[in-house]
């Protein structure tokens, strides 16, 4: 079986089309034919070599839709037909304390769908299965794709820093994961205030959830908001003034990090000790909170905007990521 795909054959590269033959079908693996797959900015840190791990041919995608053409001997929890998704992670050791706890994105042996191994812009991807999830029907395979990584990255964190309905969430900026955050932290029952340094985006973004909405490109933005927020997910992945957003929290209040920020965050000590403040990250999410963020989506109509495009306008997509002009993910359809 040979599988059609898209590659960057160097850092920085153009994709080009490529294909492979898989490894021979594990007892727990299924064959996916990919009718959908985001385009996350993660893809483009990979593709550009920004964490200096990338190995080339690199197969981007890791926000992948798609129906079951195969299953392994083991896998009981697909038959050939059913539509599936898969996000960042592809496996696990299943044993750790981590793993065994529920909490498999924390697994020291993480697998990435797209990283060690090729990715979701192709036409087919054989994967383990225990990391595939069905997709409730309300939700269109297009709108449900970008969930599988922006989802439940913004997800995750509200879950697991036990944000409840009472608090004020801040999201710091409004792309593919940011736009997702407004709508799930307004389905917590919170009150949101959107961060942005394009100020086009407020309209959008009230649409989305946002209670208020706050625009960077104004000086002293960040200050007018002092001790307003109890959480902060910052979905950029470039520098701020961590000191001010820092003073945007209540006491007690969490700066979450989810964007992957190149450099190090310099913080004064006593920005974080006197009202007790933390920051804190967040990789994706587990496999139960995987399945529980399909449901909070589908019970309250959270789905990603997107831009569909043919899967042969890879790069068209790739570049519109890039530059930040997703309207806010990018979709590739086969
Ligand atoms: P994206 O769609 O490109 O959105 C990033 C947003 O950052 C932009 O829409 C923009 O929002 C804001 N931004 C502010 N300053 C910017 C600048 N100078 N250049 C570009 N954007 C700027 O990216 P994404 O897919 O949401 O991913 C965001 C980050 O999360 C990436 O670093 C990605 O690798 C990371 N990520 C982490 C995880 C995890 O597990 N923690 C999972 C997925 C992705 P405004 O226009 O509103 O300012
Ligand atoms: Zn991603």
């Amino acid at each position: 079986m040979e599988i059609h795909c898209y590659a960057a054959m160097k850092e920085k590269a153009r994709l080009k089309e490529f294909t492979y033959e898989p490894m021979p079908l594990a007892p727990f693996d299924i064959d996916i034919e990919i009718t959908h797959c985001g385009v996350c900015h993660s893809d483009i840190h990979l593709i550009d070599n920004d964490w200096q791990l990338s190995e080339y041919p690199l197969v981007p995608g890791h926000e992948i839709v798609g129906t079951v053409t195969d299953v392994g001997v083991g896998v009981m929890a697909f038959e050939k037909g059913e539509r599936v998704g898969v996000g960042w992670q592809s496996g696990a050791c299943y044993h750790c304390d981590y793993c065994m706890r529920g909490d498999h994105n924390l697994c020291p042996d993480i697998k990435a769908t797209c990283m060690g191994n090729y990715g979701g812009f192709a036409d087919m991807i054989r994967t383990d299965s225990r990391f595939a999830f069905a997709i409730p029907e309300q939700i269109e395979s297009e709108n449900a794709a970008p969930l599988l990584c922006g989802g439940i990255t913004v997800y995750n964190p509200l879950r697991s820093f036990d944000v409840e309905p009472h608090m004020k969430v801040g999201v710091i900026g409004i792309g593919g994961l940011g736009h997702l955050a407004l709508q799930f932290a307004r389905a917590f029952g919170c009150k949101v205030t959107a961060f942005s340094t394009s100020p086009d985006k407020e309209d959008e973004a009230r649409n989305l959830g946002a209670h208020y909405f706050i625009p960077l490109t104004e000086k002293g933005a960040l200050e007018k908001a002092a001790g307003t927020l109890n959480f902060i997910i910052s979905t950029v992945h470039v520098d701020m003034d961590w000191p001010a957003v820092l003073n945007v929290l209540k006491p007690k209040g969490k700066l979450c990090l989810v964007g992957a920020v190149a450099n190090p965050l310099v913080i004064p000590a006593f920005s974080l000790i006197l009202q007790q403040k933390s920051v804190v990250g967040s990789p994706i999410g587990g496999r139960m909170a995987m399945r529980e963020m399909f449901q909070l989506a589908a019970r309250h109509g959270i789905k990603a905007q997107t831009e569909a495009v043919p899967m042969t306008d890879v790069n068209t997509a790739v570049d519109r990521t890039r530059q930040g002009k997703a309207r806010y993910r990018m979709v590739l359809k086969n």
